[in-house]
């Protein structure tokens, strides 16, 4: 609308002097806004042609008579590009919806602990032959306020990168409890971890330490700003903690509110 939106500071500068300063942002923001609706429409109109793409490069390479021998390396090449550029649109669509007003917000009562168990199959299931140990330790009366989908994707999100980013037969711990009466979540690998000076900017966009070895593997670059972003929809902050060769911690930090506190009956079906 045509609402002013201001931009109010105080800066001291000695002596117990004060300034109020006042900015007008609206400018800005509404810039901000143009340009989250033109991602989130452009990667929505990319999504349709890219299934009908991907749609006949399958038919063809499924169908072993179809194709000569000397063009199946270039199709499965094809085939695998395609996937990962829809990953990618698909990251920017869900990102910019995190960062606009859209989304249904703190809807529901989440178990979050049943949740983790989800997850944890699902990582399993993707990381095949690579024979990954994944634990669950989960307070199971221990639930949140939120928005189901939007904690799920960040939550996989983080257990993906624990995989995608060890070496085969790592081990990744996953908990989930109080920590001085904020709810926490730790996703916690022995992989090689990361270098200090990487942590500040791993959650910005396309960010990687190696991006040649993060494309190779089927990252997008998007995932660490979907989880940041998908937590400070739910006033929780995402810490890292790393250390080269032991391995690396992301933690999400909940408000002490978050926390619900569960029925005894639901706790008692659920576990
Ligand atoms: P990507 O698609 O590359 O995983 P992300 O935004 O999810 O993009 O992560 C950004 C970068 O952070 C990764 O490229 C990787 O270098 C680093 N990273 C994320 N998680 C881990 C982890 N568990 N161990 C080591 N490095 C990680």
């Amino acid at each position: 609308g045509d609402d002013l939106m201001l931009h109010a500071q105080i800066v001291s500068f000695g002596q117990g002097r004060r300034l109020l300063v006042v900015r007008d942002i609206t400018q800005v923001r509404r810039l901000e806004q143009v340009r989250r609706d033109f991602v989130a429409n452009a990667s929505h109109e990319l999504r349709t042609p890219l299934t009908v793409v991907y749609g006949f490069l399958e038919t063809l390479t499924r169908d072993s008579t179809v194709l000569p021998e000397r063009w199946r390396r270039p199709f499965d090449l094809m085939t695998q590009q395609t996937l990962r550029m829809q990953r990618i649109i698909d990251d920017m669509l869900m990102l910019a919806q995190l960062e606009g007003d859209g989304g249904r917000g703190a809807d529901s009562d989440v178990n979050v602990p049943n949740l983790l168990h989800l997850i944890r199959s699902e990582a399993i299931a993707l990381s095949g032959s690579r024979r990954h140990r994944i634990e669950v330790d989960a307070d199971p009366g221990l639930w949140l306020r939120g928005n189901e989908s939007e904690l799920r994707s960040a939550f996989s999100n983080l257990v993906g990168n624990a995989v995608q980013h060890t070496p085969d037969g790592s081990t990744i711990t996953i908990r989930w409890r109080l920590q001085d009466d904020r709810p926490v979540l730790d996703v916690q690998d022995n992989g090689e971890g990361i270098a200090a000076e990487h942590l500040p900017r791993l959650s910005e966009r396309f960010y990687r330490v190696d991006a040649s070895r993060s494309r190779a593997k089927g990252g997008t670059g998007l995932g660490l700003a979907i989880v940041k972003h998908a937590l400070a929809r739910h006033e929780a902050e995402l810490r890292i903690r790393s250390q080269i060769g032991a391995g690396s911690t992301f933690s999400c930090v909940f408000l002490p509110a978050a926390a619900r506190p569960v029925p005894a009956s639901e706790a008692v079906i659920n576990a």
